[in-house]
Order: structure tokens, then sequence, then C-alpha cells
């Protein structure tokens, strides 16, 4: 143990006792304290406990107060310190200040930190030819590198991380047991001599082709080759190849069988993005944030590297290398600052289309080895799968605040505050998009995004994440909510396991989850009504409809549909998501507009479609008639104005159609808005889909139609909510549910509302989609179990 000798000016010092609580171990605070208790002349001991860290120390009054000041104002920076609780007591008699070893305490949990982005110091040692890292894969410190990935179980600590079978050198040793080191119990803490090391193979050959630095040199020249390689990371593979090369990039779609889903691609620094994107300051600071998300970012015109790697696109998806290695594949010579061996990589998840990203060695071998012309390696081993995170910058005006597309590295498995103390339960999620939530006091864990339920492969994955992840945040459900769909495998699950545990399962209705989830995000009082505005694809309604254009008043336990979209039928169900044609017929009938051949739905079917869909849309034939259910979708409604304003006709991922339309509308002219009409419980899009038809007639290209569609709905929210004010006397607007991750719907819709004196809320860390309901199912389901 450490210590160091502190005076003791006896009669004068007393004795204090502090608990923190929140994210403090494996991010450096102990030598932080350390450091401190040395500076107030404090003797006494820190140490982590399965809770938090405990410090008990004897001081005189004054210095005590100094140290308990500066413990909250400079902590170190991975640190968040969530409660401090603290007691005076009777000096203890210490001689010295030490750190003593952990103290588990039964059941207790202590937040997971999420993986964090090489640091500067780590970064400059990497390129510094003197350093015995020099060039080493694995640098990290107590302030970078992997964390959740790799930890296998709490308290956190080497033997339970997958950097256990790496026994420490003499020098890591020293580094790891030295409180004023910057590797001071960094548990994954390595150097070559002791540490993981990287190695090159070809598939199905298990013998290295090269390995540590001459593997890294090779996989650069392979990927400027042309080659795609498979890239063992953080929280899962990679496939990598040069974003430069269109040949390269056609090939990888070829493989993945992806036509034209955007993939991520990674630049070495901000002002290579700058040369692609456009880069605000907010979107600069999330570029470089720690968490190292995916931020999708606004295409310069004319950049053909963004039009390959985000086809039909104005937005292209970059981040900056986060770990030692990707760090090492951009630099070509020199210090790490440029020059560079690329100006992008494609960066995309190493996973067969739709299944989980690929996590271990075997599997990623087995399934991308039709993928892959090579495999970079690794035998640091990740224990938990985590893929990248996905964010835009937030339409306000705070700084680096973030909007999240898809909750997953550096964020997860940070808690989410809850507004009140409540039950351990477990939500399952929805179908797409899944991330399940676990609470504990007032915490609430959302998983990193899973995927969605569609196949074996992924609800494997579910199983396994809702497992280590009750493991690791010590939760024990005594309730489960899920989505009120009776064939999610996410409900399927909850109903099975509440079974099996003789649990309460609660069945949260989709829409109200999603209005919770905002809720719950900005801890607004769970009882205090809203007028809760949820747009999105699909979810199972009360009456067994598909809704997704609903307008609730209500709170946290309860809700009303005050108002939603038009019913019209959904022409073969799920099947009309994937071809907007499908939906723009649909509403052409709705709207009295017969099907000429001059409207492009109209082209886009078949003849013998067309006549099967005027069968399902027409009949009274109950069979008939369940084949087009009815909908009140408004992602639905964006596909029908894509297809019909001569946009996309059939997609290949899902919400294509309407994330293509928000491009052409962001091109778009300002134009007047399209009109709704409101009758009773219903707003009808009929207006729009006239007026828009009278545009195509008289020649409009799609920008302006895709320009006044948004404006519309903008505008048709306004007056939904002034409504919906004038009858309930409800000032507070919530926006959740997929189609608000549109943002530029979102920038038109923001002012008109508090220009009309509304306070609106809208997500930000946690996502509008589906991948925050679970958190919304959650405190649901916890209101109902409190206070019914
Ligand atoms: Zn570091
Ligand atoms: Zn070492
Ligand atoms: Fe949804």
């Amino acid at each position: 143990m450490s210590r160091v000798a502190t005076p003791d000016a006896a009669g004068e010092r007393t004795g204090m006792r502090v608990h923190v609580k929140g994210v403090v171990q494996g991010v450096g605070f102990r030598p932080f304290v350390f450091g401190l208790a040395r500076r107030h002349g404090l003797a006494g001991w820190v140490r982590n406990s399965s809770a938090g860290v405990d410090i008990a120390v004897d001081g005189e009054p004054a210095s005590l107060d100094r140290f308990l000041e500066a413990l909250r104002a400079e902590a170190p920076p991975l640190a968040a310190i969530d409660v401090l609780e603290v007691s005076r007591c009777p000096r203890h008699g210490f001689a010295a200040f030490e750190i003593v070893p952990s103290a588990p305490v039964a059941g207790a949990y202590q937040p997971v930190s999420p993986d964090v982005g090489t640091c500067d110091n780590c970064l400059r040692e990497l390129f510094d030819p003197g350093d015995r890292r020099y060039r080493y894969p694995f640098i990290n410190c107590t302030h970078c590198g992997p964390r959740y990935t790799i930890i296998v179980d709490m308290p956190y600590d080497r033997p339970q991380t997958t950097m256990a079978p790496f026994a420490m050198c003499p020098d890591c040793a020293r580094e790891y047991g030295d409180p004023l080191d910057r590797r001071f119990h960094a548990q994954p803490v390595a150097c070559p001599a002791c540490g993981p090391h990287v190695w090159l193979a070809m598939p199905h050959r298990p013998a290295p082709l090269a390995e540590a630095d001459a593997a890294v040199r090779q996989t650069q020249a392979a990927l400027r080759a042309g080659k795609i390689v498979a890239v063992k990371g953080l929280g899962g593979f990679h496939l990598a190849c040069d974003a430069g090369n269109p040949d390269a990039i056609r090939r990888l779609r070829a493989r993945k069988r992806r036509s034209d889903r955007p993939f991520a691609v990674m630049m070495p620094d901000v002002a290579t993005v700058q040369r692609f994107c456009l880069v605000a300051p907010a979107e600069a600071a999330l570029l470089r944030a720690r968490e190292r998300p995916i931020v999708l970012l606004d295409r310069l015109p004319g950049s053909t590297l963004a039009a390959d790697c985000a086809p039909g696109l104005d937005t292209l998806g970059v981040m900056l290398p986060y770990t030692p290695l990707h760090h090492l594949l951009f630099a070509a010579g020199g210090d790490g600052q440029g020059p560079w061996a690329f100006a992008a990589l494609v960066m995309t998840s190493g996973n067969v289309s739709e299944e989980p990203i690929a996590f271990r060695d075997a599997e990623a071998l087995r399934d991308l080895a039709g993928i892959a012309d090579l495999f970079l390696l690794h035998n640091r081993e990740i224990h938990a799968r985590c893929d990248d995170a996905v964010v835009r910058a937030a339409p306000n005006d705070r700084p680096a605040s973030v909007y999240a597309l898809r909750r997953a590295r550096g964020y997860a498995p940070r808690p989410i505050r809850l507004a009140e103390d409540g039950p351990a339960l477990l939500a399952t999620g929805a179908h797409f998009k899944n991330a399940f939530c676990l609470t504990r006091g007032r915490d609430a864990f959302l998983s990193p995004h899973v995927g969605d339920l569609e196949n074996f492969e992924t609800l494997r994955a579910f199983e396994a994440a809702v497992a280590h992840c009750e493991r690791l945040f010590r939760v024990h459900p005594v309730a489960i909510a899920h989505d009120m769909h009776p064939d999610y495998l996410a409900t399927r699950y909850a109903q099975d396991r509440a079974a099996r545990d003789g649990l309460p399962a609660f069945a949260v209705q989709h829409h109200h989850a999603h209005i919770a989830a905002a809720m719950a995000e900005h801890r607004l009082p769970p009882e205090e009504p809203v007028i809760g505005i949820a747009f999105d694809g699909t979810g199972y309604g009360l009456d067994g409809a598909v809704w997704g254009g609903e307008f609730l008043i209500g709170d946290v336990g309860h809700f009303e549909r005050a108002l939603h979209l038009t019913y019209v039928p959904l022409p073969g169900g799920d099947q009309a998501a994937r071809y907007p044609w499908r939906m723009a017929l649909s509403w052409l009938r709705h709207a009295g507009i017969p099907w000429s051949p001059d409207l492009a739905p109209v082209q886009a079917a078949r003849p013998d479609e067309l006549a099967v869909s005027d069968r399902w849309l027409q009949s009274d034939d109950a069979t008939l008639k369940a084949m087009a259910p009815l909908t009140s979708s408004m992602g639905r409604l964006f596909d029908a104005i894509a297809a019909l304003s001569g946009g996309r006709q059939a997609v290949t991922y899902e919400a294509q159609a309407a994330v293509e339309l928000e491009a052409l509308a962001r091109a778009g002219p300002v134009a007047a808005p399209y009109p709704f009409a409101f009758s009773g419980p219903t707003v009808d899009a009929a207006p729009l889909i006239q007026a828009a038809v009278a545009d195509i007639r008289a020649g409009a290209g799609t920008p302006l139609i895709a320009a006044r569609f948004h404006h519309g709905v903008a505008h048709m929210v306004r007056e939904a909510c002034s409504r919906l004010r004038a009858a309930h006397g409800l000032r507070r607007v919530v926006l959740s549910g997929g189609v608000w991750q549109n943002t530029w719907l979102l920038g038109l819709t923001l002012p008109l509302l508090s220009d009309d004196g509304f306070a609106v809320t809208i997500h930000e860390a946690v996502p509008a989609n589906d991948g925050g309901l679970a958190l919304g199912q959650a405190t649901v389901a916890r209101y109902r179990m409190e206070r019914t």
C-alpha cells in the first residue's frame, strides 16, 4: 500500500466518513482522493466497495471542508458523482493516508463506466518512439480505454475483466500500483511485453499472416489496395474498406447484400471531416467527445465519397478514431497528427445482414468469411457486445447537446436518473431497434442497442444481454413490462419469463411508452398531464389497429387518445412498409383520387398488384379486409408522399423512403404548407394528398412537394396542440416516436410551438425511436405498481 506521512497536530483534528456513489470506479477516483488528502494534510484511507467509494479521514475541520469541496469540484473527467454521504465522527487516529483493498458489499451495485475513446496523453505516447508503448494497439489509462465491453462482473477489478489472463509485467505492475501514476489501478493496463497483441489472418486459415506492428502495416496496405478487412474493435467487429475507393465499397455492398443502406465512415480528424461535411461547432464537439459516437452530418454538395457511402441521402455518419488500433490504421508515419493513410475508412458493423454485430473471433471468422478478405484479430476478449452509437446535434442552442439516434457504445450503460424511486423491473422493449431497460432505485439502465428481434441470433443476443446486465447491475426484477403486440418476440420473452419466475407482467401501449420515455428522460413529474405526440411507423393500438400518428393526453400512468391520423388500410399489412407505392394507393383511394397511370405509385405497381390492392381496399370480405388492416401511422404517410412525389417506391432498409424525403425537403424551397382537415378525433390527410397530386400534375418537383409536406405536418401539429390546449388547458408538449428523428421536421415544428406559447420536451440521450421505448415501458409499469 502507498502511504504518505501526515504530521498530526493532536487535539485539533476530527474524523470524517464519506461514501461516494456514482461512476467512481475505473476512472482514477482513488488516486485523485489520495492526491487531495495529501494536499489537505489528511490521514486515513480510500477504498472501492461494490456500492461506490468509501473514504475515512482525520484532519483539521477547515481542511475537511476544503477536501469535500474539492472532491466535487475537481473530480476526474470520467467520474460522475451522484451522491456524497458525509458523516462526522471523532478522530480515528490515522497516521498516514493509504489506498486499501476493495470491500465487497453483498447485493450492492456500482454503475459501470461506458467504454472511452483514447485520451490525448495515451495518443502522445502511442506515437512517441521513446515510449515503451510506442505503436502498441492496446495502450490505455484510467482516463480512457475499454470498460463495459471487457467487464465480466463487478466490482470492477482486473480478475473480473477479460484482461484476467494477462499477468502484468514488472513495469506495468509498478504503474498499476503507483497512486501518482496515470495508470494507477487502470484495470486494462498492458504493454507489448505482457498484454494482448494483434495479428492478421485470412478467412478459413488460422495461421497468422503477420503479427503485431507488421499486422497493422499489412492491414493498411491491404485497405489501400481495396481489400475488405474485418477489424476486431471494442464492442465487436467492423468491416473496413477505403471509403475513397468506389470499387471496394461496391464489393462490400454486394457481399453484405446491402444495396443502399448508409455506411458509417471513420475519418482521422475534424479537419478532414470538414472536407466532406458541414461541421457546426456543436457537431465538432460531438465528434471529439470521449463517447466518440457516429455523428450524422450534412454532407457538402458534390462530395462523391458521401454519395457512395450514403446513396440518396444528404447526410453522412462520421466518427473519429477511438481505439489505439484505429489511430494506427490512419497514421502514415509521423506523430499521429497526420499525414494520413486514408481520408476515410468505411467502418460498418461486422454482421451478416440484420444479425447482431459479431464479437467473438470464432463467429466472426465463420460469419464474415464470405465478406472480408482479411481479419485483423486480437486476443483481448470482448465480453459484452456493443455497437457504435449514432447521434445528431440536438436542434436547439445548447452546445454539444446530443439527439440520440442509436444509444450504444460510449453512452450505455450509463444509468438514466429517474424522477422517483421504485421497484426493480425489466422492460423488454420493442421489436425493431430493440433495447431493454432495467430499473433499480432511481436508476434506469437502458441497454445498448440490441437490434431487430426478427431472428434467432438476435433473440439469443437479447437474452444474453439481459442476463449479463441483471448480474452486472445486481437487479432482480419483481415485475416485467412489455409491449402490447402479442407477436413481438420481446413480448413473448416477457410473458414466458413472468410465468417462469412467477412475476406480474404489465402490457404497455406502444405510443404511451414513447411519451413516458421522453418524460422519464427529463424527469417530468409523473402525475402531471401533457400533450404527447407520438409519431412513428407502427405500434399496436388498443383497438388492434396499427397506430402511429397519435396525440395523447395523459401522464405516466394514464392516457387518452385525443386525436389521431385518419385510419386508412395498410395494403398487405407489414409488407406495406417495404413498398411505399402501396400506401400511396391507399391514401389516393381515401382522398377520392383515381389510380391513373400518370401517378408514380400506379406506374410502380404491376397490373396484378394493382388488381390485388384494389380488392383489398374495396372488399367487404373479412379475409380480404384482414389483408389490409387499418393504420393511423405517420411513418406510412411519409412513405405515401415519397412514392406519390416520384421518390422511392420500394425500400431496402427501414424508413428509407422517409429519410430520403427528409433529404429532399431540406433541399426544397420554403413553401406553403399542405393542409390537413380536423374532424372530431381525426386528423385527415386527404386535403394534403389532393394538393400534392395537383402539384404533381402542375409539374412540381419532388423537393417542393417534400418541403410543402414537412411544413404541412409541422403546422398541423401546432394546430392540433392549440385545439388540445383549448380543450384540456395543457401547455406542455412531449414529442416522441421514430418520426421525430427527422430533425428537419423537428426544426420546423419546435419554433411554431414555442412561438405559440407551448413548452416542448424532446428526447436527448434516449432515442425517440423504439430504441428508447423500454424506458417508457418501465416507468409506466412502475407507476401502476406503486399507485394502483
Ligand atoms: Zn489514456
Ligand atoms: Zn507490461
Ligand atoms: Fe415506435
